[in-house]
């Protein structure tokens, strides 16, 4: 595939097979040009929260096709993102009152670093420190990029990534460095925030901290005025187990970012909640204090007619059953990888379920990788680790037997890795 038209996101176009072109999709299945389904245990990137093309979504979309298309958004507005804004103001941890529309999840967290340093601007005491927890990940733009890890997928554009304070990661027994490291921080007085995947370091490897460490920081960030950004790009709309994994820790962020699950997968959006005191510091005679952000096609009326949707599918619909069912089924799964040795760790957060293969070198570029990735394509299977490590997300809709299959696959390839067969 060393040449192609279309350059594809994380793609080695030198070393990887062909494309597989997709045809259609269904409920947890993408159906490819030869007929044949593909179970999509990642939720095509972790978006599709109900499986692919929910009715009350598609229709949804339909009809407001027929009344709208992408319409300027200052000056003029309309009823999807009006409905919308309130509709997630109901839902999200208390507190967040207002709701910033944009189109990915690394726009909801450049849009949240913009915020927080406004904030204190405005309010005449600028700080410019932002903390973040080693390993993680929040977007491929120039500010998430500098918030995330640093590592092999952004040493080109090194020259142009800003420092941030890396808290150390809490890893089980030594929650209380992290801890410590965010408390000397924020004595700087200087510190905005804190950006922070809550629960669970996704693209860093699924790797999970207490929901206590949480609530600590959030303790230590009001101590000291410094704001608590949630990235629950990943996290959110029921991913952890609940409709945002804040609520695992009983806290409500300063402002929090949704994307991916937003619209159940059908549409880009995201949206950027925040309290009204970040809000309201935004709000002066002085038009150098506006918000200064804006993209094109900020709050798309079908996006938000989509989302509206997904909203209506978690009310009418028995999403937290479904739930309840997968974290269930999740756990019986992974029970028979418990003390293998194939596996460093396996773990299950929520719906999330991930296990570590036992390599003997590794990190992101190991070669076991693109190994698992091909063989699990020719079980039918769309499973993309992070290096060695495998992880399952799928749709909640997925029924036992398709996880099984998942899980069965997952066995044979530790096998055949563990004999030098992948
Ligand atoms: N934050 C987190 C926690 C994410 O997992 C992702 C995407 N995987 C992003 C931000 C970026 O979202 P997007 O790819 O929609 O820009």
């Amino acid at each position: 595939m060393k040449s192609s038209a279309v350059w594809y996101p994380f793609t080695q176009h030198a070393l990887e097979p062909a494309m597989r072109r997709i045809v259609g999709t269904e409920g947890v299945y993408l159906v490819d040009e030869d007929g044949a389904s593909i179970l999509d245990a990642i939720s095509s990137w972790w978006v599709i929260t109900h499986g692919h093309r929910h009715p009350t979504i598609m229709e949804a979309i339909r009809r407001a096709t027929e009344t709208y298309d992408q319409i300027i958004f200052a000056e003029y507005t309309h009823a999807p993102a009006e409905d919308l804004a309130r509709g997630l103001i109901e839902i999200a941890p208390p507190g967040l009152a207002h709701v910033f529309y944009s189109d990915s999840g690394s726009t909801a967290v450049e849009v949240a670093l913009k915020m927080a340093l406004g904030f204190f601007h405005n309010s005449g005491q600028p700080r410019s420190r932002i903390c973040v927890l080693e390993h993680g990940y929040h977007g491929d733009t120039i500010g998430t990029m500098s918030a995330g890890e640093r590592g092999v997928f952004n040493a080109a554009y090194a020259p142009l990534l800003f420092a941030v304070d890396r808290l150390p990661f809490p890893e089980p027994g030594r929650e209380q460095a992290t801890l410590d490291a965010f408390e000397q921080a924020c004595a700087s007085g200087d510190v905005a925030a804190l950006l922070i995947e809550p629960l669970l370091l996704g693209a860093g490897g699924m790797k999970s901290y207490p929901a206590s460490v949480l609530s600590e920081l959030k303790r230590i960030a009001e101590r000291h005025g410094s704001l608590l950004i949630a990235d629950e790009v990943m996290t959110g709309w029921g991913r952890t187990g609940r409709l945002f994994a804040c609520e695992q820790a009983g806290i409500a962020p300063d402002i929090l970012c949704t994307s991916k699950g937003l619209t159940g997968g059908a549409l880009p959006l995201a949206a950027t909640l925040c309290t009204s005191e970040i809000f309201e510091a935004h709000l002066s005679v002085d038009r150098r204090k506006t918000f200064f952000h804006s993209s094109s096609y900020t709050a798309n009326p079908i996006a938000c007619a989509a989302a509206l949707a997904n909203l209506a599918v978690w009310r009418q619909e028995p999403v937290g059953a479904r739930i309840e069912t997968l974290v269930a089924r999740q756990r019986r799964h992974l029970a028979r990888f418990a003390d293998d040795p194939r596996f460093g760790d396996v773990r299950q957060i929520g719906t999330i379920a991930a296990l570590d293969l036992t390599v003997p070198s590794g990190g992101y570029l190991a070669e076991v990788g693109p190994q698992l990735r091909a063989f699990f394509r020719k079980r039918g299977l769309l499973i993309r680790p992070l290096g060695n490590v495998i992880y399952l997300m799928p749709p909640y809709c997925v029924t036992d037997a398709d996880l099984g299959r998942a899980y069965d696959a997952i066995d044979e390839a530790a096998s055949l890795f563990g004999a030098g067969q992948l």
